[in-house]
């Protein structure tokens, strides 16, 4: 049996995640939240290019949105 020694590096390795900061205008809470979880909200809430998924403030409940990354 073959083994394919095919292993894919990450252009930036494991570590490079990019960070959407996110802040709530309610409270002020503040966060930064992962690439992959933007995506996943981004196509749960049916978001179109150039959107941004809200997300809610643990704090007040309200809606935060992307303040930049
Ligand atoms: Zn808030």
């Amino acid at each position: 049996m073959d083994k394919p020694e095919k292993k894919k590096e990450l252009p930036f390795g494991p570590t490079h995640i990019q960070r959407y900061s996110y802040e709530c205008s309610s409270c002020g809470y503040h966060d930064d939240i992962e690439d992959i979880v933007v995506d996943a909200y981004f196509f749960s809430q049916g978001c179109k290019t150039g959107e941004y998924p809200k997300f809610t403030s643990p704090k007040c409940h309200n809606t935060m949105k992307y303040v930049g990354s």
